[in-house]
């Protein structure tokens, strides 16, 4: 696939009259210019993308140098539009740069009479509202989140957070319920921009019921809390990806390719090739390689002693390497069956001073809100628990501010 853009010429016209009057670049000078979209494509940066409309490097450096203070380059994602404007002299001068990172807010950089650059933000007037999903878990918890309205990508991030709490496997049966509040932006017209965060989620399993809030602390980090304001972040995944199902516990087992009795070290969570997997908390990468019986292997090291490794892997996450940084949730592989291995699995083993412990048993202490942060929290979960009565049977209540 060629990595080029693809260049689609919107519109020409002529520079406004004032930009023409205060002392422009020599080549600008009366010079109609043109909009084009630029299409992103995979493996795309913004650099290139100017590259191959024909922009000259350093005003391309500069702009999107400027960009940056607004809006971050490296967010734009194969399918994305970076409109440009350009005067149509050889060589061409980039005028603008306008980047959509949601519906309703667009950030345009601007070159300016001097040469320099300017980024500024317009956000279309939206109204907020906080909707709410309420459904029955059979075949799924995802299918049944979507089916019930949640956007895909905050379905995915709740089941991701609820990997701290829940183990799908054992935990989950068909009957479960949900019930998720989340953020809906409409414009004037009342038609939908977009949606922004989720704010809480209950979910209610035959044994226990899970319900957590999402609340913004004194330092100003947005983080899901429990009813008691300890926050999710802490512990270590409980599943380091996305809907697998244990195969093999922790403790003594017959093993399947050696045939005798031998202690398994770890946790195996069947899943196809492929399936990413995720830090189970954050840490350091201490290695990425190939490690005998256990294939691709990734060993994370992680506060308090512990590490967690991931073996069995298909492939890597790129760019991953001994001392590199990762937070929890981050990609750091995908399943696979290299090694001693029967088919496509996750080995994950958590090891404290070097020893293998039970993972399901090895959660870390999670810190807690405490003093002003508490009774903000507090607040937060008053106010949702009230708008979430006054929801009644309706989806949609709007709220004030944005
Ligand atoms: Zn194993």
């Amino acid at each position: 696939m060629r990595l080029s853009a693809i260049l689609i010429v919107i519109a020409a016209h002529m520079i406004p009259a004032h930009v023409a009057r205060a002392d422009p670049p020599p080549a600008t000078t009366e010079a109609p210019d043109e909009e084009r979209v630029l299409i992103v494509r995979s493996g795309d940066t913004l650099a290139r993308l100017l590259d191959s409309a024909g922009v000259e490097d350093a005003a391309a450096a500069a702009a999107i140098a400027r960009l940056t203070t607004l809006y971050r380059p490296t967010a734009l994602r194969p399918g994305d539009e970076v409109a440009i404007r350009l005067t149509t002299t050889d060589p061409a001068i980039l005028l603008e740069i306008e980047v959509e990172p949601e519906l309703g807010r667009t950030i345009r950089v601007r070159r300016q009479a001097d040469g320099t650059w300017h980024a500024d933000q317009v956000v279309a007037p939206r109204q907020r509202f906080l909707v709410r999903a309420e459904g029955t878990v059979d075949g799924g918890l995802f299918p049944a989140m979507t089916r019930s309205g949640v956007p895909a990508g905050l379905a995915l991030s709740l089941i991701r957070v609820l990997g701290h709490q829940v183990d799908f496997q054992r935990d989950l049966q068909p009957g479960d319920r949900f019930s998720i509040l989340f953020e809906r932006f409409r414009d004037s017209e009342g038609d939908i921009l977009g949606h922004g965060q989720m704010l809480r989620a209950r979910l209610v399993l035959a044994r226990q019921t899970i319900e957590i809030w999402r609340h913004k602390d004194d330092r100003g980090a947005t983080e899901w809390f429990d009813r008691d304001g300890r926050s999710l972040r802490r512990s270590f995944l409980r599943t380091p990806l996305d809907g697998a199902r244990i195969s093999s516990g922790y403790g003594m087992r017959s093993h399947p390719v050696l045939g005798f009795n031998r202690m398994h070290k770890g946790v195996d969570f069947a899943a196809p090739t492929g399936t990413r997997v995720y830090a189970a908390a954050d840490g350091t990468v201490v290695s990425a390689r190939r490690e005998g019986g256990y294939g691709l292997m990734v060993r994370l090291r992680h506060a308090g002693g512990v590490e967690t490794r991931y073996a069995h892997l298909s492939r890597f996450a790129r760019g991953l390497a001994p001392g590199r940084r990762v937070r929890q949730g981050h990609v750091i592989g995908a399943v696979g069956s290299t090694g001693m291995s029967t088919g496509p699995h996750l080995h994950y083993e958590v090891a404290v001073g070097g020893r293998a412990v039970n993972p399901s048993r090895h959660v870390q202490q999670a810190a807690r809100l405490g003093g002003r942060d508490l009774t903000a929290f507090r607040a937060r979960q008053r106010d949702l628990d009230r708008l979430a009565a006054t929801l009644g049977r309706r989806d949609e209540v709007a709220l004030a501010g944005d």
